[in-house]
């Protein structure tokens, strides 16, 4: 289960709200809490990964709105739970089957 606090003032990509810091990004916070619904706990030492145990502010230095993405460690812990996907060999059709040869 998902719950966004309704103590919070959310904004959806909205740069100039964010900016006020009076808003929340629901965008980043939404990928966070999928994360941890799907079972991945905090990155501790990972500022920059979506599952860092602390709000990822989303503007950068010139106030561009940085929009979520995971990183190299928040696809590494997913993995972890999930195992990598598996690519689709030239012999296999779109639904992963792979016909037997002859
Ligand atoms: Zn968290």
């Amino acid at each position: 289960m998902i719950h966004f606090d309704d103590d919070e003032y959310w904004a959806y990509m909205d740069n100039e709200a964010i900016e006020s810091e009076e808003y929340t990004d629901i965008l980043n916070t939404a990928i966070h809490e999928i994360g941890h619904a799907i079972g991945i706990d905090h990155i501790e030492a990972k500022p920059e990964a979506i599952m860092a145990p602390f709000y990822r502010y989303t503007r950068d230095a010139f106030g561009n709105y940085i929009p979520p993405k995971l990183t190299t460690f928040d696809i590494a812990a997913a993995q972890a739970i999930y195992g990598a996907r598996k690519m689709k060999t030239n012999d296999e059709d779109d639904n992963g089957y792979n016909p037997p040869s002859n």
